[in-house]
């Protein structure tokens, strides 16, 4: 396989090492994910996520005969267990949903990427009913799934369609700031959460930037 064409597809072996670098990332900012929870929420937010995340790369670790879809399923199945409160269940729904959509596909390229993100978005939608707009990570993977789509139909690679996706988590992350939380804890807040950003579309961002760093240095 020449050097240009492994970044445009995602092999299993890579899927492991995506949601290790997911569980790092998160696990090195969960002081400041948790932070942002505290101003609206109860401050647990980024410990959560990162220990559900290490638990996830642990049972990905372990798998026998693992497949892409096998690898983002187990570790939906790993972050839905691990974690109590609202966003386990969000962050779980979406990475088996985002597996789901795999199939039997061996190596997921940039159209099999933005289809992950689409369907993972739809999970979180169909568990939490939350919109764009309602202060939550949907503001984050919402824009994320669109940019994905956009690559992908471009032609981009499957680690530029990351890339797009991520940066586009990023400005809808931050885009919650100025919004007033209609969903979870920080809805109790109204009017008073807005200045915050909300820490779930961080934790989306922050997990989408790892995965696009990853599949750069693969490419
Ligand atoms: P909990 O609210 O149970 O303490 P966390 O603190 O781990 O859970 O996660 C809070 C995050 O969950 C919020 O920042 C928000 O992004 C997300 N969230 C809460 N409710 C919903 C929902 N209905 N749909 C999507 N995301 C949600
Ligand atoms: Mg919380």
């Amino acid at each position: 396989m020449s050097e240009a064409s492994m970044s445009d597809t995602i092999d299993v072996q890579q899927s492991a090492q995506i949601i290790a670098a997911m569980a790092q990332a998160v696990t090195a900012r969960q002081d400041e994910l948790s932070a942002l929870d505290s101003t609206v929420g109860d401050g647990d937010h980024g410990h959560n996520i990162a220990k559900a995340l290490r638990q996830a790369a642990q049972q990905v670790a372990a798998l026998d005969d693992p497949t892409p879809e096998a690898v983002w399923r187990t570790a939906g199945k790993a972050v839905q267990n691990s974690v109590g409160g609202a966003s386990g269940l969000l962050f779980g729904a979406f990475f088996t949903g985002a597996g789901r959509s795999l199939k039997e596909t061996d190596r997921p390229a940039a159209l099999d990427v933005a289809e992950m993100l689409a369907a993972g978005l739809a999970a979180v939608q169909k568990r939490g009913k939350a919109q764009p707009g309602d202060k939550t990570m949907v503001d984050a993977l919402a824009p994320a799934a669109e940019a994905a789509q956009a690559a992908a139909g471009e032609g981009l690679s499957a680690a530029e369609t990351v890339r797009r996706a991520a940066d586009a988590a990023q400005i809808g992350a931050e885009s919650t700031r100025e919004m007033t939380a209609r969903h979870g804890r920080a809805k109790f807040l109204g009017e008073r959460a807005r200045g915050y950003q909300d820490a779930g579309a961080t934790s989306v961002a922050v997990m989408l930037a790892a995965w696009a760093d990853l599949a750069k240095g693969a490419g």
